[in-house]
């Protein structure tokens, strides 16, 4: 199972693909997370995008293309992923599906969580206090100017994937204002229909192939003989038909004596010309 979760920040994907994580036993790849693991350990992608995270702004498409094309190289990935926060914008979702197409992989779903923008600050807020109240450190994007500019982003770079995964046939939409046992009912039921929309496929496929392959050739068969078939049966009755000796006999002897009666004929005539 190979996911996308689409949606402004504080919408739930991360909330959700922890869920999806336990349910389907394949890893939550989060760019976000990630990211800040690279700004804690101060690599030189983590240094790099540290202020622009901080702002609220993306961090440029090479950087995170090649962190995700890393990671889904890793073995826990093999049987699939749930991407969250990737791709961001339309330039990654077409370096992610050229990665998977060299791999000869291809993505079940882009799961879009629908919300009010107007519940994001309220959601945000109420993360960053029950983050506080764990004693756990703050985002350094979790304020309301950064938000701001988070969702700014969304809308401008990221919305038009909407479209994109609609175009090419994988969007799934749900409501994400829902609470997130509903919301995760709903995904649910989105990934049932999608797994059996594919197990119909796959049925159909094998009993499909040989179907067509069957009335090709019975199509070709048909088509040859109808012309030649009153010649090839008439063909294969006479050869096939005994022939009895005495009536070969005969007629040898018949087609002997008009050879005679004809040249006697010629001879004649060339006597009398
Ligand atoms: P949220 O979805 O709550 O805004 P994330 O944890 O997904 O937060 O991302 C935090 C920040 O990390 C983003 O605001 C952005 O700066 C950076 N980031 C994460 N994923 C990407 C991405 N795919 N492309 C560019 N920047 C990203």
């Amino acid at each position: 199972m190979r996911l996308i979760l689409l949606g402004p920040p504080g919408c739930g994907k991360g909330t959700q693909s922890q869920r999806l994580t336990e349910k389907y036993e394949i890893p939550q790849l989060s760019t976000g997370d990630m990211l800040r693991a690279a700004v804690k350990a101060e690599t030189p992608i983590g240094l790099k995008a540290r202020d622009i995270m901080a702002r609220g702004e993306l961090v440029p498409d090479d950087v995170v293309v090649a962190i995700v094309a890393d990671r889904i190289e890793q073995p826990d990935a093999r049987n699939g992923f749930i991407l969250d926060g990737f791709p961001r914008t339309v330039p990654q979702a077409e370096a992610l599906a050229r990665m998977l197409a060299d791999k000869g992989l291809r993505l079940d779903a882009a799961i879009e969580l629908k919300v009010d923008e107007g519940i994001l600050h309220e959601r945000i807020a109420k993360r960053v206090a029950e983050m506080k109240a764990r004693g756990e450190t703050i985002r350094a994007d979790d304020n309301p100017e950064a938000l701001e500019k988070r969702v700014h982003a969304y809308r401008l770079q990221t919305a038009p994937l909407v479209s994109y995964y609609s175009k090419h046939k994988l969007l799934r939409s749900t409501d994400g204002m829902a609470s997130i046992e509903e919301v995760s009912a709903a995904i649910d039921r989105i990934l049932g229909n999608a797994g059996k929309g594919a197990q119909r496929k796959a049925a159909r496929k094998p009993a499909r192939r040989p179907k067509a392959r069957k009335s090709a050739m019975a199509a070709r068969t048909a088509a040859k003989p109808r012309k030649a078939a009153k010649p090839r049966k008439a063909g294969r009755k006479r050869a096939s038909k005994p022939v009895p000796k005495a009536a070969g006999r005969r007629t040898a002897a018949r087609r002997r004596g008009a050879r005679k009666i004809r040249a006697k004929r010629v001879n004649k005539a060339g006597r009398r010309g």
